[in-house]
Formats: C-alpha cells, structure tokens, sequence
C-alpha cells in the first residue's frame, strides 16, 4: 500500500478569482495536518480544473488510480509542482515555507466550465473516491463554495469551502481571505493619488474591485480618507445623483478644499447600463457638471486601480484569518465530520452549514453603520 495514502490525506484546492491569503491559507492547512494530526495535506493544481484534467488522464489510460498514487507519493512539493501533467501535489512542509507573506497562490487557480457538468463531476467524484480522500478543501469566493457544496452533497465526501475574495460579498461571514489586504493595497494607491491631486485642483475618481458589493470601496473609504464612495446597494447611478455630488464638491472646494478623491465600485451601474468602467463614466460627467458650475477649473481623472488590488504581501490579519479558518477546518475533519463553510461572525469562528442563510438584515444593518461612519468622516 502507499504509505501516503495509508493515512487518508486531504485534499486542497484554489478555485476562481485568486486573492492575498491564499498563500498563508495553504500553509496553515498544510502545516496543521502534519504538525497536529499527521495527515498529508495533496493540493490540486488550478483547482477544479486540475481535477478535470486528472480525470482526462485517468481516462485516456495515461495513468491508473496506483500509478497516480505513486506519482504523487514520489513527486512531493517542488518536484511535483514542476513536473509536466502532474496536478496533484503532496504539500511536504518545504513546499509551503516561506508562504506566510507571499500574495498569489503557489498552487495557481482557474475558472472550471467542465466541472459544472453534471456528468463530468460525478466521474471526479468516482476518481476522489477510488484514491480514498479524507475530506476535500475549497478555497474561494461564491462560484467555488457553490461548486464545494454540490460535490459534499453528490458524493457524500466531506467538503469544507473557504471563504478567499477580496470582494467580501459573501454573507456568511465577516470576512473573507483578503479583503483587508485589497483595503492596505486601495489605501497605498489612493495616497499616491492624493498627492497629485493636491497639485492640480482635481478630482479623482478611483475605481474599487467588488463585483456586486460595495464593501470593498466603503471600507478603503474609510481607511484612507477618501471623501466620496459610490456603491452598487446604493441602485442606480442617475444624473441628479451625479448632479448631486458635483454640487457637494463644489460646496467643500468653496470652503477651500483643492482636491476630492471618489471611489467608485466596479458594480456600480448607470443609466440601467454596464459600462466598461464606472470610474471613467463618472469622472466625464462630473466634469461636464464643474463646467457649468462655480469652479470652471475643477478638472476631473479616472483611475481603474484593477489588478493591484488583487497582489503584494498578505495584510497581518489575513495571516492570522487563514490560521484561524485553516483551524476550523481541521476541527471539522478530525472531529464532527461536518461538511460546511468555515466564517468568522462577530469575531467568533465556526463552520456553517453549506445551506445557511444568515439574517440579510444584518449585513444590510453593518453596510448601513459604515456609510454613516464615512460620511460623518467626510461631513458631507
Ligand atoms: P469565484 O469562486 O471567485 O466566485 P467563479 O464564480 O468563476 O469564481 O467560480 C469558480 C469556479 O467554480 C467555476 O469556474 C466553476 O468551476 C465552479 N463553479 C461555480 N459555480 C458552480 C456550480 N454551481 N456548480 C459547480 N461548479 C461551480
């Protein structure tokens, strides 16, 4: 028998949009089966995707369930992550050194089409459960965790998603893996940008990540003293809001403000319509209000902050996030058997069944408080 697969690893995987945590989260995962429960922790390579392309392997005849069992017991860590077609990786402890402050994610991540068939999945499931896995880990944001929650309950395997976006538009829980460090990367940006508005009498209009949410762009409002945020739960972006705004800058540039900094959400929409970029369509209106205003020489700028967000060292406390899921995670699997999503409320962490739905009212509630808070800091 395998010596490796003697003791029922676990299995790990990264799926959809990446985000600064995953790193850290792989690490704990990794570090707390072996340290605590000597388990062997195998990650998937671009997530589901990797399971697909195993499952392709598997069928064509390249491989059998022992050969790929041998394959990952003697291609661990470095050796497995660069060998080609290998996409189940034994994460040994040198494979996740280093890893607590690295952004990215060294297992990579992909989009899956395949893997919402509901055929292809159930030969995935086959394929996980002829090389006997202990429990499967999903790491990512709400396409993921639907995907985790379909393959718990079509193979009966244990499944613990993990809540990894910067969007934090997942309601279960507080936080998600790297939304605080999106907020220290939008900070960092908006202060640069700060101070090239001071030097000309701009207006900048800063476009957040998000999706749906506006979170991400409320919070780094207030993080960074950005006086205006426009968010995709505030409806529509209609021309008397923007009239409106234009109104409420003019009014802080006549009380001798030189500059505004407006974050935008990437979700928010005008005119009923999805522009390609929210930020770029609110900064030429804006202006064409200025031009008509008191203050002709108000000039206004769009910045798509993009991608930047996503990157660069996790912020402390998604290290500290990613630990602390990463225990919850394992409490499951050696404990209650309980399939579900690892959240943090109130500052309390446990694991949620997949099928719990949280009192909407409540983020609504937490929404609400931090728009009072910005724009008490703003005093518009
Ligand atoms: P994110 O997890 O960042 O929200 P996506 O929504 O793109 O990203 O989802 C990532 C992947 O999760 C998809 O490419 C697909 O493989 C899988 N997935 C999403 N929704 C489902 C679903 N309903 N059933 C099965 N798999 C799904």
């Amino acid at each position: 028998m395998n010596p490796l697969f003697e003791k029922r690893p676990v299995l790990i995987a990264f799926s959809g949009g990446d985000s600064p945590g995953m790193n850290p989260f792989m690490r704990a995962a990794a570090r707390l089966g072996g340290n605590l429960h000597d388990v062997p922790v195998i990650g998937v390579m671009e997530g589901y995707a990797g399971l697909v392309r195993t499952l392709a392997r598997l069928e064509s005849g390249e491989v059998t369930l022992d050969s790929l069992r041998e394959e990952i017991l003697h291609r661990p860590g470095i050796f497995g992550f660069h060998a080609k077609n290998q996409h189940l990786v034994h994460l040994d402890p040198e494979s996740v050194s280093g890893l607590v402050v690295r952004g990215g994610i060294k297992l990579r991540s992909a989009r899956c089409d395949e893997f919402r068939d509901d055929g292809i999945r159930a030969r995935v499931i086959q394929m996980l459960r002829g090389l006997g896995f202990r429990a499967v880990i999903v790491c990512g944001g709400d396409g993921s965790l639907a995907g985790a929650r379909r393959l718990h309950e079509e193979s009966g395997i244990q499944v613990v998603g993990v809540p990894g976006t910067i969007d934090n538009d997942l309601p279960v829980t507080d936080w998600a893996l790297g939304v605080q460090s999106a907020i220290e990367n939008i900070l960092q940006e908006v202060t640069k940008i700060k101070d090239t508005a001071r030097s000309h009498r701009r207006v900048m209009v800063l476009e957040t990540m998000g999706r749906g949410c506006g979170e991400l762009a409320l919070l780094s409002a207030i993080a960074s003293g950005a006086e205006y945020a426009i968010i995709p739960e505030d409806g529509f972006l209609s021309g008397d809001r923007i009239r409106k705004l234009a109104g409420e800058i003019e009014q802080s540039h006549a009380r001798g403000r030189t500059h505004s900094i407006v974050l935008v959400a990437e979700g928010v929409r005008m005119d009923r319509h999805k522009w390609e970029s929210p930020a770029w369509m609110v900064a030429m209106r804006l202006g064409e209000c200025f031009k008509h205003g008191p203050f002709k020489e108000i000039e206004t700028r769009a910045t798509v902050l993009g991608y930047v967000q996503r990157g660069g060292s996790p912020a402390a406390f998604d290290g500290i996030l990613a630990a602390e899921f990463a225990g919850t995670a394992w409490q499951a699997i050696m404990g209650t058997g309980a399939s579900g999503v690892t959240v943090v409320r109130n500052g309390g962490h446990k694991l949620a069944p997949f099928d719990w739905q949280p009192d909407s009212l409540e983020r609504a509630a937490r929404l609400q408080k931090l728009r009072e808070t910005h724009r008490a800091l703003s005093g518009y």
